[in-house]
């Protein structure tokens, strides 16, 4: 991945406050990369950075496979994604699907406020990184 990383941020209703108050601490860190979010997170992040953003559709309605979909074409480098952990959601499979595909993939993930804080501040921001992916020629070259 380039020195410039492609962020993607999601917020549940109860923490997009505090993504909305972490983004703005760390505004003028995020605006030297390019940002994609949901929805509903990427118009309350617009606003608050007055800058645009990649939006997609809300996470409920797709937005959170959207971003899956784009994080297995390895055009995402870094997932700030904060869940709310005390309530059940409609697309909670979604949420799992999201979080494994990071995973396949091994982006840069942080799930909670303290995690986003270390990624943000590491030096590997601005310099370029290759991750390491796991072998997968069982599953691209399969015959059945
Ligand atoms: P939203 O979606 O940004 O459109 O609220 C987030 C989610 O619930 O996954």
């Amino acid at each position: 991945m380039q020195a410039k990383k492609r962020i993607a941020l999601i917020a549940h209703d109860n923490k997009k406050h505090e993504l909305v108050d972490w983004a703005k601490y760390n505004a003028d860190t995020l605006l030297k990369h390019e940002l994609y979010a949901t929805g509903t997170t990427g118009t309350l992040l617009e606003q608050m950075l007055n800058a645009p953003i990649h939006k997609f559709m809300s996470g409920p309605l797709g937005g959170d496979q959207q971003i899956g979909a784009l994080i297995a074409e390895r055009k995402i480098d870094i997932l700030i994604f904060f869940w709310d952990p005390m309530q059940a959601m409609p697309h909670d499979p979604d949420v799992k699907a999201l979080l494994r595909i990071a995973i396949v993939w091994n982006i840069a993930i942080a799930c909670d406020r303290s995690s986003a804080d270390f990624i943000i501040s590491s030096p590997l921001m601005d310099m370029e990184y290759t991750p390491l992916l796991t072998d997968y020629g069982q599953y691209t070259s399969r015959k059945i």
